[in-house]
């Protein structure tokens, strides 16, 4: 099947658009999921920008800041304290876990299926549920260091500290989040790894961003492999280009499908 719009091949039924996505998966040698907020936000994870995300929702201590401001280098350099609250607050994903979406990639993994996973989410529930190439191009909250000595530390040293800002026990500077903040760049080797992912192959699906800005739309935009497939509750960006479109849940869709 060609990826000529006359044939429409997204306009059918679930039950058709499930079985061509199987049969794209076994004509494909390179499989790769580039995944956003949406895959978490069925773990129960808030996004940034949705009706229920973190930016809208309005918590008193926080609100004269900008959301992106409390997420921002700036923030964690001149006001650490409030970062560090608003932090500790809203992204402590410690005992969040997988769902049907995160097993069924690493089910596909382990199969064989799929060679990795580009990630924007930062809460490290791809690797929970069994993935192991898995680029977290924003970074992970699983990961902290001393930025001045380079020590690292667990998350729970940053999450169940009681100091207002986590300090060194090496060298008493401030213990950091590895998580990409506004104002700085992805993380060089996940995003070079990524980049090499997106070379290599002949099948993306993407699940859970909307591609509207940001590293994802521009990783997207890399890929000229052979079957491109999205799969996202609302529209996304890169629809024209698709060979199959499902506006559903990941969770959903992934678990349905026969490998
Ligand atoms: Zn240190």
């Amino acid at each position: 099947m060609s990826k000529s719009k006359d044939q429409n091949i997204w306009a059918g039924s679930d039950e058709q658009k499930t079985e061509r996505l199987e049969e794209i998966l076994r004509e494909s040698a390179y499989i790769v999921f580039l995944g956003g907020a949406g895959v978490s936000t069925e773990s129960g994870i808030p996004d940034f920008r949705s009706k229920n995300g973190l930016y809208h929702k309005k918590e008193k201590r926080f609100s004269k800041y900008r959301p992106e401001y409390l997420l921002s280098y700036d923030c964690l350099k001149h006001e650490p304290e409030v970062f560090f609250a608003y932090y500790r607050k809203n992204l402590d994903a410690r005992a969040v876990e997988p769902n049907a979406a995160h097993y069924a990639l690493a089910q596909m993994e382990q199969a064989g299926r799929l060679k990795g996973i580009i990630t924007q989410n930062i809460d490290g529930l791809h690797q929970k549920a069994g993935s192991v190439n898995v680029q977290e191009i924003h970074g992970t909250i699983w990961r902290n260091h001393c930025i001045s000595c380079g020590r690292e530390y667990d998350e729970n040293y940053i999450f169940d500290s009681k100091e207002p800002v986590p300090k060194c026990m090496e060298c008493g500077k401030t213990v950091r989040p590895d998580v990409t903040l506004y104002g700085e760049f992805l993380p060089e080797k996940a995003y070079q790894e990524s980049i090499s992912m997106i070379g290599r192959a002949d099948c993306l699906i993407i699940g859970g961003t909307s591609l509207e800005v940001g590293s994802a739309a521009q990783l997207a935009h890399m890929y000229h492999g052979k079957y491109l497939v999205i799969i996202n509750k609302s529209k996304t960006k890169l629809e024209g280009r698709a060979d199959l479109v499902f506006h559903d849940s990941i969770g959903r869709i992934l678990s349905s499908i026969d490998l």
